[in-house]
């Protein structure tokens, strides 16, 4: 959906109210319209920034926050892959693989992820995505490498801390699948990683892992 701000900001209640809202009880606001029919829509900036981040609104020439839900640097420190996880992908391949389109353009177009030779949607449990050069190809390119499977099984059985909220713990297990998997070991997954996967932590060998921090390039 388009979206234009308006640039007004107020002090009110947010209409959208995600996981994240700053504005459950009246905080600043911000008006924006959705186009074409130009209906108000009052959002805090938190949830204006989730709905841009989920794909949901796009909104033209508006820049978002900057951030990973989960970095890998090479040993020498560069930058190399960035990721960012969904949960409830759409089921079916082709609707997944939209869905992902979608979100990868949206955080390209208005720069809400830093610039990697890697940008990778974990679409939560078991679909990932892969573009290679994503500022490169353009935003509306499609991904490079797709793979549905059971990767992550050997971590959700872990107990999670209570209290714990579901997006949190989800980019704790992507993060240990990542770090294990950079570090070469491999638990007993009950599918093996795609070829391109094994290559891509093969280069990534030796990284590190940051979880769900503003990166800095
Ligand atoms: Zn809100």
């Amino acid at each position: 959906m388009r979206i234009e701000p308006s640039g007004v900001v107020l002090t009110g209640v947010c209409e959208v109210q995600t996981a994240v809202c700053q504005a459950l009880k009246p905080a600043a606001i911000t008006a924006v319209w959705a186009v074409p029919a130009r209906t108000q829509i009052n959002v805090c900036r938190a949830c204006l920034e989730e709905k841009v981040r989920d794909g949901e609104w796009e909104i033209p020439g508006a820049r978002i926050q900057q951030r990973a839900d989960a970095a890998v640097y090479s040993a020498d420190g560069e930058l190399m892959l960035v990721v960012e996880v969904k949960s409830n992908p759409p089921a079916g391949r082709e609707a997944a693989t939209l869905w992902a389109e979608k979100i990868h353009r949206n955080l390209i177009v208005h720069a809400g992820v830093p610039g990697a030779p890697y940008f990778m949607l974990v679409g939560y449990p078991r679909s990932f995505f892969l573009w290679r050069q994503p500022f490169h190809a353009g935003p509306s390119g499609e991904p490079d490498e797709i793979h549905f499977g059971p990767l992550l099984e050997p971590y959700c059985g872990e107990i999670a801390l209570p209290g714990t909220e579901e997006g949190y713990e989800q980019e704790r297990i992507v993060s240990r699948w990542l770090e294990e998997s950079v570090h070469g070991d491999h638990p007993s997954a009950p599918d093996a990683a795609p070829a391109w996967l094994q290559r891509l932590f093969n280069e990534l060998s030796g990284g590190t892992v940051v979880r769900q921090t503003p990166v800095f390039a």
